[in-house]
């Protein structure tokens, strides 16, 4: 799982230069191109930003991707400076009127419209600055248990803040009026997190099979249809990725139910979890209650998804056999390992009781998956350690 040339250069570097975020853009690169190969070519493949916004991972991802999700106004001007020119949709709820006029200006492909009350501001905004917004209305549709079957996190289909249920989404659609300030170009959802390829493929074809049915009730024409991203990344087994080519074919069969609609996918997470790794070293190991436990430099601080996610971030020991102190070097041998950060709170934990064959102080541990919500997502300054270094391989 983790690629010779992140294990090279983490062999290269010193213990004050760690901890580390290593990027390898190469693998990110052949992973992209595998995910566009797998759907069918009419799919439109959006990267949903926030997953993982540094300029040199939106760059190695543009050869493979129609446009990239924008969430706020900062990502909007952040990803439109790292990859200019690429169509950029702006969703997300509690838009600004700043956020919406600037958006305009800039000539966003795509507004994804979260209530009647945007979508009222929008046409305001649009209409004083003779604009036309395109707009997907985003829809809450309640699914079935077939649908949300092993969702980690259900975003829609329930009482939610996203999105606008059926029929206050058809109430909204009045708006919509010939003077051309607003657009209808089709819907939008993005309805849970965490599904596999037939969980995906099953809310992809019911959002579609809506969609239709709505364009078919009020006679008009939206050709689009965004089923959103959530496609699961499962951290208990890393090296399992994802079932796009039966993705692909489940949209080819959702394409093919609905002639004349585009259909567009938006995914962030299961884009570039892999192409990352938190690279870090064992700075104590100590036993409490009869557990062991290993202290690394950096800690949650900078990857916080295990304690998100409520998972043990998955890793890799890189013995390093270096060890030049007058006392016997610390190590444990099959035993149990928790591995903890240099934070002082009971929080601070990154993988928990791991069964480990041997552990020493000064050993390296590279957590893998950790592309995807991990840097941009910790709160980098609590306790004032050192950022990591980051560090982009390939690309
Ligand atoms: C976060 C988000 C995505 C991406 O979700 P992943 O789980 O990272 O694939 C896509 N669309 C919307 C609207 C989102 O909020």
């Amino acid at each position: 799982m983790i690629t010779p040339s992140v294990t090279e250069l983490v062999t290269t570097l010193s213990g004050d230069e760690l901890p580390a975020y290593v990027y390898d853009l190469t693998a990110l690169a052949a992973h992209a191109q595998a995910v566009r190969a797998a759907l069918p070519p009419a799919v439109e493949l959006y990267y949903a930003a926030k997953a993982n916004p540094a300029p040199r991972v939106l760059a190695a991802l543009a050869p493979y991707v129609t446009g990239y999700e924008v969430a706020s106004g900062g990502e909007l001007e952040h990803v439109r400076d790292a990859v200019p020119g690429q169509p950029l949709a702006f969703g997300g709820p509690g838009k600004t009127e700043t956020e919406l006029r600037r958006a305009l200006k800039l000539g966003v492909e795509r507004f994804h419209v979260e209530s009647e009350h945007e979508l009222r501001l929008l046409a305001e905004i649009a209409g004083a600055g003779s604009h036309t917004a395109d707009v997907l209305l985003r829809v809450n549709l309640p699914l079935g248990e077939e649908e949300l079957g092993g969702a980690a996190l259900a975003m829609g289909g329930r009482p939610s803040p996203f999105g606008l249920d059926p029929d206050r989404l058809e109430r909204c659609l009045g708006h919509f009026t010939a003077d051309g300030r607003l657009r209808l170009r089709g819907i939008h959802a993005h309805l849970a997190s965490g599904l596999d390829a037939p969980a995906q493929t099953a809310v992809a074809g019911r959002v579609a099979a809506w969609a239709r049915e709505l364009s078919d009730r009020h006679g008009l024409a939206p050709t689009e249809v965004n089923v959103g991203g959530g496609m699961g990344v499962d951290y208990a087994r890393p090296d399992h990725r994802f079932d796009w080519a039966a993705y692909g074919a489940g949209l080819a069969d959702v394409a093919r139910d609905n002639p004349g609609l585009t259909l567009r996918t938006e995914p962030g997470r299961a884009l570039t979890a892999y192409c990352g790794w938190y690279v870090t070293e064992v700075l104590d190991l100590k036993h409490s209650g009869g557990e062991a436990f290993a202290v690394l430099r950096g800690g949650t601080h900078h990857l916080r998804t295990p304690v998100t996610k409520q998972h043990d971030q998955p890793f890799r020991v890189l013995p390093d056999d270096r060890w030049d102190r007058s006392w016997p070097r610390p190590a444990v041998a099959g035993e149990r390992v928790t591995l903890v950060g240099q934070l002082c709170t009971p929080k601070d934990v990154l993988a928990r009781r791991v069964p480990m064959d041997t552990l020493r102080v000064g050993d390296r541990i590279a957590f893998a998956l950790a592309g995807a919500y991990a840097w941009n997502i910790s709160h980098h300054d609590f306790l004032m350690h050192p950022h990591p270094g980051f560090h982009y391989l390939g690309g």
